[in-house]
């Protein structure tokens, strides 16, 4: 499949290393394509980066008829350029896609107009280690139609964006906030999808945790209130006994890539992990015991994200005396030399471009 090219006539100045943050700054060049009926997914082409025009009656607009993907490349010592799992992040995008009524893409063509987008932005992926090129597909419906239905038109596109260390001053454990009160996701909706949504749903709750000096909320489960999902944007695993334990994915649990990753990760180096459903007062009482260890999180963003301190109602739970432990930091060294192409990647998860 052909793809159409047109070179940025304004290039940007691109950021020091140093000066990248999290998803504020922009390559010169995205990819797009659109969809309708007749021609199926059309229209393929790497543009300068730059605003889309909309009518205001366009339906992402009103019902958020959205899907996205986050995913990553990492400059490595000897130059080169690499995704990590990105086959995995397009299969999810269609799983994603088909739940929300969607168009599904071809996930070959898509990869391989990623990594041409990639090749002509190449000099904007960073190269300092902790710092790494965050790639943005997304799909939004695009009838300008009020009316209540899956949409006939769609754009697709990814842009990307070089972000900084995500530890520039070591690996931090954060403190998060169980929520008893609100609910992500429930059975039958749509919490196993990446659509925008989900996270304007979970907007409120993250202010309250905010407001009590905590970084993110922990989610229970929608029907009980009882049993552990996920943290903000990240799956959640515990160290008990020795054994990583983390819900088992139940269709309203986002299925984190970086969770697939620590859970072969883990087998891997020997490490009992056990998937299965987990209740807040199990938590609580393996605390109580002394056998709760370690508990941390898993996202593209941070890859891990120790977690030091766990308020529950009533409860604040300090885990591992508040700092990063053996198991998560093990996890991180091992999964990040993978990533940039330190270490050899006998899972096949990397893939040069
Ligand atoms: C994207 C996401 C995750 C993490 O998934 P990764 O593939 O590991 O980045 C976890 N929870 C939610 C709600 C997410 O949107």
């Amino acid at each position: 499949m052909k793809v159409s090219f047109t070179s940025t006539q304004t290039p940007k100045t691109k950021p020091e290393d140093s000066q990248l943050s999290f998803g504020t700054q922009f390559t010169d060049h995205m990819f797009l394509m659109d969809y309708n009926r007749e021609k199926g997914w059309h229209d393929s082409r790497i543009v300068p980066y730059g605003n889309f025009s909309l009518p205001p009656s366009t339906t992402v607009l009103h019902y958020g008829q959205a899907i996205f993907e986050g995913l990553k490349a990492y400059r490595c010592p000897d130059d080169t350029i690499q995704l990590f799992r990105a086959r995995d992040n397009f299969n999810r995008f269609n799983r994603s896609a088909k739940r929300m009524c969607i168009p599904e893409i071809d996930t070959d063509t898509v990869l391989e107009h990623l990594k041409d987008l990639i090749r002509t932005d190449r000099e904007w992926v960073p190269s300092s280690r902790g710092t790494s090129l965050y790639i943005r597909p997304a799909i939004i419906a695009t009838d300008p139609y009020l009316g209540i239905r899956a949409s006939h038109t769609y754009r697709f596109f990814i842009i990307l964006s070089p972000v900084g260390a995500y530890y520039p001053e070591g690996f931090n454990p954060v403190k998060i906030w169980v929520t008893s009160d609100y609910v992500r996701a429930v059975p039958g909706g749509v919490g196993e999808a990446k659509t925008a949504g989900n996270y304007a749903a979970s907007l409120y709750a993250s202010e309250e945790a905010q407001r009590e000096g905590y970084t993110q909320v922990l989610w229970l489960d929608g029907k009980e209130h009882r049993y552990v999902e996920e943290v903000g944007s990240m799956n959640i695993f515990f160290v008990i006994n020795n054994t990583i334990v983390t819900p088992a994915l139940n269709g309203s649990i986002l299925s984190g890539i970086t969770r697939d990753t620590v859970i072969q990760m883990a087998k891997k180096q020997g490490i009992a992990v056990s998937e299965k459903r987990i209740s807040m007062n199990e938590i609580c009482d393996a605390h109580e015991k002394g056998w709760l260890s370690e508990a941390f999180g898993s996202g593209t963003a941070a890859v891990i994200s120790p977690v030091g301190t766990i308020r529950y109602e009533d409860r604040v739970l300090t885990i591992q005396k508040g700092t990063a432990g053996p198991v998560a930091s093990m996890l991180f060294d091992e999964i990040t030399a993978i990533q940039y192409g330190e270490k050899k990647d006998p899972f096949q998860w990397t893939e040069k471009i």
